[in-house]
C-alpha cells in the first residue's frame, strides 16, 4: 500500500477552491439557507430529510428541489423547519436536556442528484448570541469544509446554549467538547478531564487520534449514569454520548462507553455484513486499553470472547449480538497475538492499526473490506488479518480457545484470570498500556509509541 499517493490527493482536494458554498441562518423559526451551486450541477436536489423543507425558489423562482435547473451554475433558497425535524429524533434514552437541537447538515443542504459529487463544500452558520453551532467537521477561516461526496450522509452537528471546549488531544488537528448549559452534578472540568484522558489513551494507541477533526457532543439526560453513546462518521466525525444529568464523578472516572466509541474511529465505514469487525475492535480495545489490571482484563476477555465463538460459518453478515461483540472481539484479539508470535514480539496490532491511521483508513472515509485490511496489513509485513478475515468471516473455521488461553498462559474459572509467565505464549500475551508503560506493545521500549 502507497501511503504518499493518498496524502498527495488529500492536499489537492484541500487547495482545490469548494465546489458548493452554503450560508446558512439560524432563526427560531427554522434555518435560512442559501446555497450556491456552479454549472454542471445538473437538473434536480436532493436533501436528506426533504419532509421539512419549505418555500424552495432557485434564482429568483418559485420551484420544487427535483425541478431546479442548475445545468448552467444556480443559486437556492429554503426554509428548513429545524425544531419539526428534531423533535421526531429522539435518542431511546429519553429526550436529551438544554434546548439542544441535533441535526444532520445532510438533512438541509440542498445537493446535486445527478451530477458528479467530486468536489469540496463550505458551509458558512450564522446564528444569534445565545445560540451556539457545533459541527465535526474541518473548521477553516472560510466556514466549515469537507469533501462534497460525503456531505448527504456526514455526521451530527447541533445547535443551541452550548459551551464549546477545545480539548488537547495528540495527533488532532481539532478536538472540541460541546456541553449545554445546564447544571450538572459535578462540575463541567470532571466532564472535560474525562473526554480528554479517553481520547489521550486512544490516540496514544493508534500513533495519534484516528481522525483529524472531532465533535463530542455531551447530550444531558435525566440519569445518573453515562447510559449510552455512538460514533459517527464520512467527510468528519462526531461522538454523541449522553451524560446522566445527576451523574456522580464515579460514573466518568469507571466509565468504557466513551472509550468504546472513540475506537470506532480508527477504521473506516466498512460495508455493513462486516459491522462484527467494527464492533469487535472496539469491544477488544475498550478493555485493553482501560484495564489497570491484567489479571481482571484476561478474566473479562476470557468469558466474553467465550460468548463470540463462530457456530461453523463465517462471521460475515451475522446479525447476533455475541458473534457482533465478542465475535470480534476474538477476532482482533487472535490478531493481535498471532502477529506478536509470528514476528517473536517485534510487531503486534497496535503496527497494523497505526499504518492504517497513516493511509488515512479512519471513520472519515468508507473503504471496502479489502483495502482496510490490506493498509492495516502492510504495516506488519504479514497477511495475518486478512487470512484470519478469511478463516473467520467467510468460512467460520472453529477456534480453539482453550488451546489459545493455555499458550498465553491464561487460567479462568471465573473473575479474574490466573496468568503464567512459562507458558510457550506469555511473553506475547497483549498488556495493558496503563502496565507496560507504553501503548500496548508487549516488547518495545516506551519512547516508540509516544
Ligand atoms: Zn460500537
Amino acid at each position: 500500500m502507497n501511503d504518499v499517493l493518498p496524502a498527495l490527493l488529500a492536499l489537492a482536494a484541500a487547495a482545490a477552491p469548494p465546489t458548493w458554498r452554503y450560508e446558512v441562518t439560524w432563526r427560531p423559526e427554522g434555518l435560512a439557507v442559501v446555497a450556491r451551486l456552479p454549472a454542471g450541477s445538473g437538473r434536480g436536489l436532493t436533501v436528506g430529510a426533504p419532509g421539512f423543507v419549505r418555500q424552495v425558489s432557485v434564482d429568483g423562482a418559485p420551484t420544487a428541489l427535483a425541478d431546479a435547473d442548475c445545468r448552467r451554475g444556480c443559486v437556492v433558497r429554503l426554509r428548513f423547519d429545524l425544531a419539526a425535524s428534531t423533535d421526531e429524533a429522539r435518542g431511546f434514552v429519553g429526550p436529551a436536556r438544554g434546548g439542544i437541537q441535533v441535526t444532520r447538515p445532510g438533512d438541509w443542504l440542498p445537493v446535486p442528484a445527478r451530477a458528479p459529487r467530486d468536489g469540496t463544500f463550505a458551509l458558512t452558520v450564522h446564528t444569534p448570541a445565545k445560540v451556539t453551532f457545533a459541527a465535526g467537521l474541518e473548521q477553516t477561516p472560510e466556514g466549515w469544509r469537507g469533501p462534497a461526496s460525503l456531505l448527504a450522509d456526514g455526521p451530527p452537528a447541533a445547535f443551541g446554549p452550548l459551551d464549546l471546549a477545545p480539548l488537547p488531544v495528540p495527533g488532532a488537528r481539532r478536538v472540541t467538547l460541546a456541553l449545554p448549559r445546564i447544571p450538572l452534578a459535578v462540575p463541567r472540568s470532571v466532564v472535560e478531564a474525562w473526554v480528554t484522558r479517553e481520547a489521550t489513551r486512544v490516540a496514544r494507541y493508534f500513533g495519534g487520534l484516528p481522525v483529524p477533526d472531532l465533535l463530542v457532543l455531551a447530550l444531558p439526560v435525566d440519569r445518573d449514569d453515562i447510559p449510552f453513546g455512538s460514533a459517527h462518521g464520512l467527510g468528519g466525525a462526531t461522538l454523541q454520548v449522553y451524560v446522566g444529568k445527576d451523574a456522580p464523578a464515579e460514573a466518568f472516572r469507571d466509565d468504557w462507553k466513551l472509550r468504546h466509541e472513540l475506537v470506532h474511529l480508527g477504521l473506516p465505514n466498512l460495508p455493513p455484513r462486516h459491522r462484527w469487525m467494527e464492533e469487535g475492535l472496539a469491544t477488544y480495545l475498550e478493555a485493553l486499553l482501560g484495564a489497570d489490571d491484567e489479571a481482571a482484563l484476561w478474566g473479562e476477555l476470557a468469558e466474553g470472547v467465550a460468548q463470540g465463538l463462530p457456530r461453523g460459518e463465517g462471521l460475515d453478515g451475522t446479525r447476533r449480538w455475541g458473534e457482533t461483540y465478542w465475535g470480534g472481539a476474538l477476532y482482533w484479539l487472535m490478531a493481535d497475538v498471532e502477529l506478536r508470535v509470528a514476528s517473536h514480539g517485534a510487531k503486534s496490532l497496535q503496527d497494523a492499526l497505526q499504518t492504517l491511521r497513516a493511509a488515512g483508513g479512519n471513520m472519515t472515509v468508507r473503504w471496502p473490506l479489502a483495502r482496510t485490511l490490506a493498509a492495516a496489513d502492510a504495516g506488519t509485513g504479514q497477511h495475518v488479518l486478512n487470512e484470519l478475515h478469511r478463516a473467520f468471516g467467510e468460512r467460520g473455521a472453529p477456534v480453539d480457545l482453550e488451546g489459545l488461553l493455555k499458550r498465553l498462559g491464561v487460567a479462568t474459572s471465573r473473575g479474574p484470570a490466573k496468568l503464567s509467565a512459562a507458558a510457550p505464549w506469555a511473553p506475547y500475551r497483549p498488556r495493558p498500556p496503563a502496565l507496560s508503560g507504553d501503548g500496548g506493545g508487549a516488547t518495545r521500549s516506551p519512547a516508540r509509541s509516544r
